[in-house]
């Protein structure tokens, strides 16, 4: 596998080398190139002059065409791309296959859509001046301009093509950093987008770290003019800082600590086979993933004996990013029983008997018996591992999912339609499922509150974020 930095249509691996280890069996299994502080310069120069050239004058319809021949490329190379996922992160191929790749494809191929049929620049409604008559107001939107986007570890192309689709269908230019961990399918995208006929300079890929590396030159450089930013919420608050000093604009999808309400009236075999998912999806690693389950008395012993036998028996599932994310997964393992937690299933590190066990696995765990104010309750882990709690009132399921620093998802089981009703416009969160888990229209607002995220991505939401209304008004 070839990892290359891309840059005013070129590739090139010039930088300091640092070594990819391949997280299913814990080998080095290849080495990426950190770009300089120079390099991310020559990024930002580049998409900025790109932004003045011929594609600042594509239309709409035009644009829809670059992005549905992105998709067309990334289809071509189906399997391609989907190796280069499961050597990344490790995921089962099941997962690269079914999600992350045609999501990619989707992503694209959604934005396009959205500009079919729109009027090149201008597309809201008109406003007669003062009351007078005397004017007559309408908007334009221009692209936000230099766009940053930097992506995390855990859905790599995913979430990248997840950003670097609307900021192309607004017209803007793009300076793209993956994960130091997963530089693989970004790298394909970049010969991708370079096939596709996208001219120099507008889209750009840089590798390297974040703190200190490429993440860091490119938030703190003046020449960006928007970052888009998924990742973990300490990262969000160092990124806010580099941003402030040119008060560029944010877009932040962050972690969580999402809640899982499972009431007495639900089904309950559909709550634990959707518990299962929602815990256990990628091991965990998905930033929507429930790591807290508040089941109301009744059903809570059922539900803890049915949720803790269906993880003991999970056997196909994924390693965690690196060593240093098993590291921190297991010292939570230990924190939990140490804080006085009972270990319903899992809890420590599989051993499989073939190649996986040197890789870094660790076991789907459920957990209860812990106060709201354990920091295993409270802080996220980002592995596969839930701690159920009881509840007794709507009241208090509502509060105690309320009761975290984070807001990003939740889900909610209930048959009763007025309560789902009642409770999931009350849940602090930005997504609230209701008797599924992970089901996304692309066009639906998605993003997290409190230190969950700034911002909404999907759809429209994306569009504005990545443009900026210019209001024009014509005296009369
Ligand atoms: P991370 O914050 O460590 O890294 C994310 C990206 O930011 C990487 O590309 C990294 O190199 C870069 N980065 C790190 N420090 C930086 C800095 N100071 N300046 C600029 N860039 C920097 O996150 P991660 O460990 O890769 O991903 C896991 C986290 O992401 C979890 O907290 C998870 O909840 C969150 N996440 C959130 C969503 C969402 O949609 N809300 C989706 C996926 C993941």
């Amino acid at each position: 596998m070839r990892y290359a930095h891309y840059v005013s249509g070129a590739f090139r691996n010039d930088g300091e080398p640092f070594p990819l280890i391949d997280p299913s069996s814990g080998k080095r299994s290849g080495t990426v190139p950190a770009a300089s502080e120079t390099l991310v310069d020559t990024a930002v120069t580049a998409a900025r002059e790109a932004l003045r050239g011929p594609w600042g004058q594509l239309g709409t319809e035009e644009r829809a065409q670059v992005l549905h021949r992105i998709a067309d490329g990334i289809e071509a190379r189906f399997t391609e791309f989907a190796e280069a996922e499961v050597a990344d992160t490790g995921r089962p191929r099941e997962l690269a296959e079914t999600v992350d790749v045609p999501r990619a494809v989707r992503n694209f191929r959604a934005y396009a859509d959205l500009l079919h049929g729109r009027p090149e620049r201008a597309y809201t409604a008109t406003a007669q001046g003062d009351g007078s008559g005397g004017a007559l107001n309408y908007s334009v939107r221009r692209p936000l301009g230099v766009v940053a986007v930097i992506a995390p570890w855990n859905l790599p192309l995913l979430l990248l093509s997840w950003k670097v689709a609307p900021a192309l269908a607004a017209g803007n230019t793009v300076v793209a950093k993956p994960s130091e961990e997963t530089p693989g399918t970004a790298t394909l995208l970049a010969e991708v987008i370079d096939a596709a006929g996208v001219p120099p300079g507008v889209f750009n890929l840089v590798h390297g770290h974040g703190q200190g590396g490429a993440g860091e030159f490119l938030t703190c450089h003046p020449g960006v003019d928007g970052i888009a930013f998924t990742g973990a919420s300490a990262t969000g608050t160092a990124i806010m800082r580099a941003a402030a000093e040119h008060l560029t604009p944010v877009s932040f999808e962050l972690g969580g600590k999402n809640a899982a309400l499972v009431f007495e009236d639900a089904d309950l075999d559909a709550a634990v086979a959707g518990t299962v998912r929602s815990s256990f999806t990628h091991s965990g690693q998905i930033c929507l993933c429930t790591e807290r389950v508040y089941v109301q008395r009744p059903v809570f012993e059922e539900f803890v004996a049915a949720l803790g036998k269906k993880a003991s028996e999970l056997r196909d599932y994924g390693p965690m990013i690196s060593a240093a994310h098993r590291s921190k997964v297991l010292s939570y393992y230990r924190l939990a029983v140490d804080e006085g937690a009972n270990v319903v299933a899992g809890g420590g590190v599989p051993a499989f008997g073939d190649g996986r066990d040197s890789g870094f696995h660790v076991e789907p765990t459920v957990l209860t018996g812990l106060p709201q104010s354990a920091r295993t309750v409270r802080e996220e882990i980002f592995g596969p591992v839930c701690h159920v709690a009881p509840f007794d009132t709507e009241e208090e399921a509502v509060r105690l999912a309320n009761d975290s620093p984070y807001g990003l998802a939740a889900t909610v089981w209930t048959r009763d339609l007025s309560r789902a009703h009642r409770v999931a416009p009350r849940v602090e969160a930005g997504v609230v499922w209701v008797n599924c888990w992970n089901l996304r229209d692309l066009r639906t607002p998605f993003g997290g509150v409190k230190a969950s995220g700034i911002g909404r991505e999907g759809g429209e939401y994306s569009l504005d974020f990545f443009s900026e209304p210019v209001n024009v008004c014509i005296g009369i």
